[in-house]
C-alpha cells in the first residue's frame, strides 16, 4: 500500500505521516516505510541541499532536480518496499511537482505531469492525502529558519494551493482534502477514517 501526503509548507504532513505510521504499526501490524522527498535516500539528500539551499537555481532546473530524486527514490527504495509487501508512507510525492513547479513556478502542468510519470514509471499512491491550509496563516505555523522556497512570498504558495485543490478535483478518487487548520488531533482521526479502508488491500 503506498500512500502520499500533500500540502503547503508547515500544513503539518510530517506530524500526521508519523501518527499514521505508528498507528499502522501498532495496531494494525504492519511493516511501514516512513520517507520523504525531496531527501528520502543518500542522493537524495544531496540533491535536497542543493535545490533548497542553492542560490539562484533555475526554474526547469529545479524540476527536473526534483524529478530526479523522485526516479532514484521510487527505483531505489519505494518500489522494493512495496514489493516485500510494506506499507510506503511519504511525505510529498509527485503532486508537489504538479502543485509547485506548474502551480507555483508556472511551468507546463502538462509537460511536467509526463516528466513526473515518466520519472516513477507511472506509480501512483492508492491514496494522496491533502493538508489543505490557507497560506496567510503560514507564518504563524512555520518554525525554525525558513528555506529558499518557505520565503516565496505569499502569491507563490497562493498559486501552489489553486494547484493542490485543482489536481484533487481531477482526480477525486485518489485524493482525500482535509482541513488543516483543524488541531492535530482531530486531523489525525480524519486520516485514519480515510486510510482504513484501504487496509487488507
Ligand atoms: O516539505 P519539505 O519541507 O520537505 O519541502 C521542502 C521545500 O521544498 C518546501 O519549501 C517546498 O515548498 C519545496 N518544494 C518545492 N517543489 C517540490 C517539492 C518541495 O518547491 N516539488
Amino acid at each position: 500500500l503506498f500512500l502520499s501526503f500533500e500540502g503547503g509548507d508547515g500544513a503539518g504532513k510530517s506530524t500526521q505521516l508519523t501518527h499514521l505510521a505508528d498507528w499502522l504499526e501498532q495496531e494494525h501490524g504492519l511493516e511501514v516505510v516512513r520517507t520523504r522527498e525531496p531527501g528520502g535516500t543518500d542522493l537524495g539528500r544531496t540533491l535536497r541541499t542543493l535545490v533548497l539551499h542553492g542560490d539562484d537555481v533555475d526554474a526547469r532546473t529545479e524540476a527536473l532536480l526534483y524529478a530526479t530524486d523522485r526516479a532514484h527514490h521510487v527505483a531505489t527504495l519505494v518500489r522494493p518496499a512495496l514489493e516485500r509487501g510494506a506499507v510506503v508512507l511519504t511525505d510529498r510525492y509527485l503532486d508537489s511537482s504538479l502543485a509547485y513547479q506548474a502551480g507555483g513556478r508556472e511551468l507546463g502542468m502538462a509537460e511536467l505531469r509526463d516528466l513526473q510519470m515518466w520519472a516513477v514509471g507511472g506509480l501512483l499512491p492508492a491514496m494522496t492525502i491533502l493538508l489543505d491550509l490557507d497560506p496567510a496563516l503560514l507564518p504563524q505555523r512555520l518554525t525554525g529558519a525558513p528555506d529558499r522556497l518557505e520565503r516565496a512570498g505569499e502569491e507563490f504558495h497562493r498559486r501552489t494551493r489553486a494547484a493542490y485543490l485543482a489536481l484533487a478535483a481531477e482526480e477525486p478518487a485518489r485524493w482525500r482534502v482535509l482541513d488543516a487548520s483543524r488541531s492535530v488531533g482531530e486531523l489525525e482521526t480524519e486520516v485514519r477514517l480515510a486510510v482504513a479502508p484501504l487496509l487488507g488491500r
